[in-house]
């Protein structure tokens, strides 16, 4: 069975899903399990936790699981086959899954975001303080004369 679908992805700790996530599935049962095969992406929409800027990120996950269907969520609520209601696939439930666990723990604009400054507030990406400048010209020189 092919599945082809949009599914809304729900709001997750600030993160926003502002358009549909959308699910290309292949379902087929093997050895009584179900397999499922296939790709979710998903356009999640926050903030830096380091700087504070928006940060937009797709998110792409390469789903390859294998569910018991007879181990539904009544059964068994906190397991993995908790998104088989009965026989029925919730896959907005398994969507909404795969991405969460795919997001990073802190949305950040990049994996070089210098932050905000700790003095001024000011966004380091961007350039616009010179705190950190102040530093440098009167930090070390001092580290350097006690050296000596
Ligand atoms: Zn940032
Ligand atoms: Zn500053």
């Amino acid at each position: 069975m092919l599945v082809d679908d949009q599914v809304p992805i729900e709001e997750f700790e600030g993160t926003e899903f502002p358009s549909p996530a959308t699910v290309h599935m292949e379902l087929r049962y093997v050895d009584r399990l179900l397999h499922i095969e296939g790709t979710v992406d998903a356009d999640a929409k926050g903030v830096c936790d380091s700087c504070l800027d928006d940060v937009e990120r797709h998110i792409h996950v390469d789903v390859d699981e294998r569910l018991d269907p007879h181990s539904d969520r009544e059964n068994d609520p906190f397991g993995e086959s908790n998104v088989l209601a009965g026989n029925r696939l919730d896959l907005a439930d398994l969507a909404q899954q795969l991405v969460l666990s795919d997001m990073p723990m802190g949305l950040r604009c990049s994996d070089e975001c210098k932050g905000l400054c700790g003095i001024c507030g000011a966004n380091k990406n961007t350039g616009g303080c010179s705190c950190e400048n102040d530093t440098e010209n009167h930090g070390e020189p001092k580290m350097e004369d006690a050296a000596q």
